[in-house]
């Protein structure tokens, strides 16, 4: 796995800081160990994991400079592409929010055993815990990758961009009538769709999509609705 992800990184353009490779050869240990008993990811095979889901998301580098910013990732599971952005850039300060508990549970230790500082791990649902104190239009980006489709998505996860931040969004290549369909939620929401970031992952021949939303406005009032409301009448 190390080689694979010393040539993908340099591929992307990205040089790892000291230590890096070792932390995520690490963590896709972890990774593979506990979802033995726990339900973190269905790639089971190590060169895969450095693949689909370390290069995937260290990809994202490519589009957005992290150095010092403040980032949510909603929806993490099992860390991704957050955990992986954490590792590549340590002077990120990383918020990391999942409706699944144990998930999380699970990355804390992770940071513990592979020294991560300034990660917030926070159990809630994303349309909640947007309109709590210090949550709202305060963050310099959001990610989400697997999630939701991109107008569910963009109402869970734009409210916590500020204004002039952005959101982006990790999608599959030939996702643009899910983006066209998006517009009207980016708009209502506060926000502009800015030129997708497209790359294939090294060392394989998957194409990515990364969708950037740049938060233009603060979130209006009444958004994000309930859960219900957002699932029976998407913007
Ligand atoms: N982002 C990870 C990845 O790319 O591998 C995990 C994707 S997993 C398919 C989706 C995750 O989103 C799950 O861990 C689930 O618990 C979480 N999730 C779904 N809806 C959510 C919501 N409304 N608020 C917070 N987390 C949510």
């Amino acid at each position: 796995m190390k080689v694979l992800l010393e040539q993908g990184l340099e591929a992307l353009g990205i040089t790892p800081p000291e230590g890096a490779v070792d932390q995520l050869v690490r963590y896709g240990e972890l990774l593979l160990e506990q979802n033995k008993v726990m339900n973190l990811t269905a790639i089971t095979q190590p060169d895969q994991v450095a693949a689909l889901h370390f290069l995937d998301s260290a990809a994202l580098l490519g589009c957005a400079s992290l150095e010092g910013a403040s980032l949510v990732d909603v929806g993490t599971g099992a860390g991704f592409p957050g955990m992986v952005l954490k590792i590549l850039v340590p002077g990120l300060h990383l918020t990391l929010v999942d409706s699944l508990a144990k998930r999380l549970d699970w990355l804390s230790t992770v940071c513990a055993e592979l020294g991560l500082e300034r990660v917030t791990l926070r159990h809630a649902r994303a349309e909640e815990l947007a309109w709590e104190d210090g949550w709202r239009d305060a963050f310099d980006f959001a990610t989400a990758r697997a999630v939701a489709d991109l107008r569910v998505l963009t109402e869970l996860c734009l409210p916590y961009v500020r204004p002039g931040g952005r959101f982006l969004a990790m999608k599959a290549a030939g996702c643009q009538p899910e983006v066209d369909a998006a517009g009207r939620a980016v708009s209502v929401l506060g926000g502009r769709l800015r030129p997708a970031f497209c790359y294939t992952i090294p060392g394989t021949e998957v194409e990515r999509v990364v969708v950037p939303v740049e938060k233009t406005a603060p979130t209006p009032q009444g958004y994000p609705r309930r859960w219900a409301k957002i699932q029976k009448a998407p913007l």
